[in-house]
């Protein structure tokens, strides 16, 4: 039997998220107006980090058909991003979604958080680019390729500035924040 999520559940899912993909390299809207004024365009599904029922993607057999419908096992995402992490086990994982979840999550309450200020005059494109150098301004991006640690490393590097980019919220190897700015769909002019 499925263990699927109530409609209760997913509403949660899609307001934790601020209503956007929680891929942190998407964040897309997921909902919109219907001509039919009673209705709404939904591109959003709240996805399961570990499968609904037996032989599904991530399935874990330790926890509990509660635990599997509750709102800690599932991740709002936009179709394209549900299909994906549904496709590749191995790239998509347990560690990874959850990374997802908490990094979106995140963004949405900054984004609540800095409305206002992000609003008024004090903040500019030229902050936001100033932040984004920031993001680059790191070892992994600076030393020569021979002295860094490993490829992977270098990959990690690219991948969090990436997030940071795309979030305003820049981490460091542990999770750690170390810059607050704004997300890239914060530029007036970003095309
Ligand atoms: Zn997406």
């Amino acid at each position: 039997m499925r263990d699927n999520f109530s409609s209760k559940t997913k509403d949660t899912l899609f307001k934790r998220a601020g209503g956007r993909c929680s891929n942190p390299n998407c964040r897309k809207p997921t909902s919109g107006p219907h001509t039919e004024t009673n209705k709404i365009v939904n591109i959003g599904v709240a996805a399961h980090i570990t499968a609904a029922e037996k032989g599904g993607p991530r399935y874990d057999s330790n926890i509990t058909s509660e635990e599997r419908k509750a709102v800690e096992n599932g991740i709002w995402l936009c179709q394209g991003c549900a299909k994906l992490i549904d496709s590749d086990e191995k790239r998509y994982t347990v560690d990874l979604i959850k990374k997802w979840k908490e990094i979106s999550e995140e963004a949405a309450l900054l984004d609540i958080e800095n409305w206002d200020e992000v609003h008024s005059k004090t903040t500019n494109d030229k902050e936001i680019i100033r932040f984004f150098s920031q993001c680059f301004d790191r070892p992994a991006f600076q030393d020569k390729f021979s002295q860094e640690g490993s490829n992977e490393a270098f990959d990690k590097a690219i991948e969090d500035t990436i997030i940071a980019i795309n979030t305003g919220c820049l981490r460091d190897r542990n999770g750690n924040v170390l810059f607050k700015s704004y997300g890239k769909s914060y530029l007036l002019d970003f095309e």
